[in-house]
């Protein structure tokens, strides 16, 4: 049942351009969406809309994790960091795409997600269990607007949480070469950029769309 309904949601996006690339496509047909939200709305995992997973916090809709995914050109192999590990779910969908579960282990990359509230952390690595990401997906408690030193650099940084502007950190712990997609503005309205990092290390801002995101909360964003 749920297989029909995530199927003809991914026809949905297909058809609204929000996904592309065969990567993405088969990798929001392989992650069950419906793992990834509280028992009492899973007949709305397959609705392309937000949903409240607690802690004030949203999962993000179908068609902005989709958006951003292709957005990031995410290649097998790529170590990627997501700021905002909420349920886990993108976290999944960005891990089936660079450690698709068709490859060969030695040929996977990982990705590392940074959540500053400890029950969302328990939460998305209890949903990353069950899926069946553990060992593609990393869940780090902490302030994710410092990065994460102990793996960088990475080749690809995804922000879901909305911010004032770029912290610093993130900039650094990107590769050459590398990619940023972040919601920056004010706290009701945001604009999606994607930033990409030259080979001498200068960024280079594009605009994308209007959106909006829970705000991206420590050090180099918004304060509690
Ligand atoms: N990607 C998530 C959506 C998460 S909503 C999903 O697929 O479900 C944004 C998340 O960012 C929230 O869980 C919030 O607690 C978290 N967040 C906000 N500021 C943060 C920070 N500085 N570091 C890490 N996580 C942060």
């Amino acid at each position: 049942m749920f297989e029909e309904r995530r199927r003809a949601l991914v026809e949905k996006l297909v058809r609204e351009g929000y996904a592309r690339s065969e990567h993405v496509i088969n990798a929001l047909l392989r992650v069950p969406r419906e793992l990834f939200v509280p028992e009492e709305l899973v007949e709305l995992a397959y609705e392309d809309t937000p949903l409240p997973i607690g802690f004030g916090q949203t999962i993000s809709a179908p068609h902005m994790v989709a958006l951003m995914t292709e957005l990031a050109e995410l290649k097998p192999g790529h170590k990627v960091l997501e700021i905002g590990a909420g349920s886990g779910y993108h976290a999944a969908v960005m891990a089936e795409v660079v450690a698709p579960s068709s490859a060969p282990r030695e040929e996977w990359g990982h990705v590392y997600t940074v959540e500053r509230i400890k029950g969302l952390v328990e939460l998305a690595r209890r949903n990353l269990r069950r899926a069946g990401y553990a060992d593609r997906v990393t869940v780090v408690e902490g302030d994710g607007t410092l990065g994460y030193s102990e793996a960088a650099p990475f080749d690809r940084i995804i922000v879901t949480a909305s911010a004032p502007h770029l912290p610093p950190p993130l900039a650094e712990q990107l590769k050459p070469r590398g990619r940023i997609i972040i919601p920056i503005g004010d706290k009701y309205l945001q604009h999606l950029y994607l930033i990409v990092k030259s080979e001498e290390g200068k960024l280079k801002y594009s605009k994308i769309t209007p959106c909006l995101f829970v705000p991206l909360i420590g050090r180099y964003g918004w304060r509690e």
